[in-house]
């Protein structure tokens, strides 16, 4: 029977890595002064626009409200079409819905699994007014084609980077990180436990946008102005409802309570003290599978958009592609097999446009992304994540190497 989850020796397909330091960060902030709102909130947004170059970096209790805030920054209004790709979670559409917008997808690249460009012009429409393109597994989409196409419609970009904190890709010869480059608006990151670093929940959304910055800043904290200069007035004028003093705030907008703790920006700062080494460490694991998978028929392994990018890449997900009928087992069987031997494995994703609630919702159906449906037949995620040791990642090569036909 399976191994169960606890065991010492089971390898979960993504885990958090904690040390001692993280630990300790966390301790010092719970007994300082500050449990929210407070400095490490702060530290944590300007080292991380540091760390992707971005100008602006607002820090949120998860992506998901990040994803939301960015919507209601750019003034998608409702009716308005919201473009993502169909493999991806759900909030990355959700998003667009919890505002009243159509969220609509086009179909993915087959080599990188990411919303693919052609596909997006061939599904425009005139309603289109932002595009929510995701960086499937840690590689960005083509994001210079991407923002060239949306930006000629007047749409807004919003890159979701859930998977790719500390990541990048070349253009033209040029590095760029994810959060820092020209082509999106605004990027979202998550700090969920299973992602590249953690805050346990939590998310940042960085832009180069001073006016798309403040919007988000207010909308994260329930539309309230504390900075006199702006004070808009209760619409009064003399008399005791129009004085103003220490205790005034004004609510400019329908916000929302989307504020991350600074016990939670401790331990990000910490993480992300220590992101450069888990991201390498995921680009070894990654290039250890690579190689050890590239000889089986009937696996494919994660293809890149551009080889420039290897060495830039964050990975989140190592996610392979099985032919499950040649080796005469279901996937169900496989991951059976592989969980028997301490290997847990995960299939990201279900492509959202086939989720009841979107067939009920909008009408989509079966066959209208076939590129990702197709994918999500063959798709399995293997372990990938920091803490897996050289024996660790040799387990899981030997293990998925005996689901070839023939063996026992
Ligand atoms: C994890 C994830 C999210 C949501 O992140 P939370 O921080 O859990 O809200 C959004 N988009 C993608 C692609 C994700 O993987």
């Amino acid at each position: 029977m399976s191994a169960p989850t606890s065991s010492p020796d089971f390898l979960p397909y993504g885990r958090q890595a904690i040390d001692e330091e993280d630990i300790a960060a966390v301790s010092r902030a719970l007994r300082s002064d500050f449990l929210t709102s407070g400095p490490e909130i702060t530290a944590f947004e300007s080292e991380f626009a540091a760390m992707t170059g971005a100008k602006h970096a607002i820090a949120v209790n998860n992506a998901t409200a990040a994803l939301h805030l960015c919507l209601l920054a750019a003034e998608i209004q409702p009716g308005d079409r919201v473009i993502t790709s169909p493999n991806t979670f759900l909030s990355s559409a959700n998003c667009a819905a919890f505002i009243g917008a159509v969220p609509d997808f086009a179909d993915i690249d087959p080599v990188t699994r990411n919303l693919d460009a052609g596909a997006l012009e061939a599904a425009w429409t005139d309603d289109v007014k932002a595009v929510i393109p995701v960086a499937y597994a840690g590689q960005p989409a083509d994001m210079p084609r991407i923002a060239a196409l949306a930006r000629a419609r007047g749409a807004v970009v919003i890159e979701d980077a859930s998977h790719a904190t500390g990541g990048g890709f070349v253009h033209e010869g040029k590095e760029w990180k994810t959060g820092g480059h020209p082509w999106a608006d605004m990027t979202v990151f998550s700090f969920h436990p299973v992602k590249t670093m953690t805050t346990g929940e939590g998310g940042m959304i960085t832009t180069g946008d001073d006016r798309l910055a403040a919007a988000i800043r207010l909308l994260r904290s329930h539309g309230v102005e504390r900075d006199a200069s702006l004070f808009q007035g209760l619409g009064v004028s003399g008399g005791p409802l129009a004085e103003t003093g220490p205790w005034t705030y004004e609510m400019h907008a329908l916000g929302y309570n989307y504020r991350i703790t600074d016990i939670q920006c401790a331990l990000g700062r910490s993480q992300l003290a220590k992101l450069p080494r888990f991201t390498e460490e995921r680009r070894r694991i990654t290039a250890r599978y690579n190689e050890a998978f590239s000889d089986l028929p009937w696996l494919a392994t994660p293809g890149v958009r551009q080889e420039e990018d290897r060495e830039h890449l964050s990975w989140h997900l190592y996610t392979v592609e099985i032919d499950f009928p040649v080796i005469g087992l279901s996937r169900t069987e496989a991951m059976a097999r592989l969980r028997e031997q301490g290997i847990g494995t995960q299939v990201l994703y279900i492509p959202v446009h086939l989720q009841p609630w979107y067939r009920q919702t909008y009408g989509y159906g079966p066959g209208k992304c076939p590129i990702a449906e197709a994918f999500y037949v063959r798709a399995l995620s293997l372990p990938m994540h920091p803490s897996l040791g050289d024996d660790d990642v040799s387990r899981v090569i030997t293990a998925v190497r005996n689901l070839s036909p023939g063996q026992p």
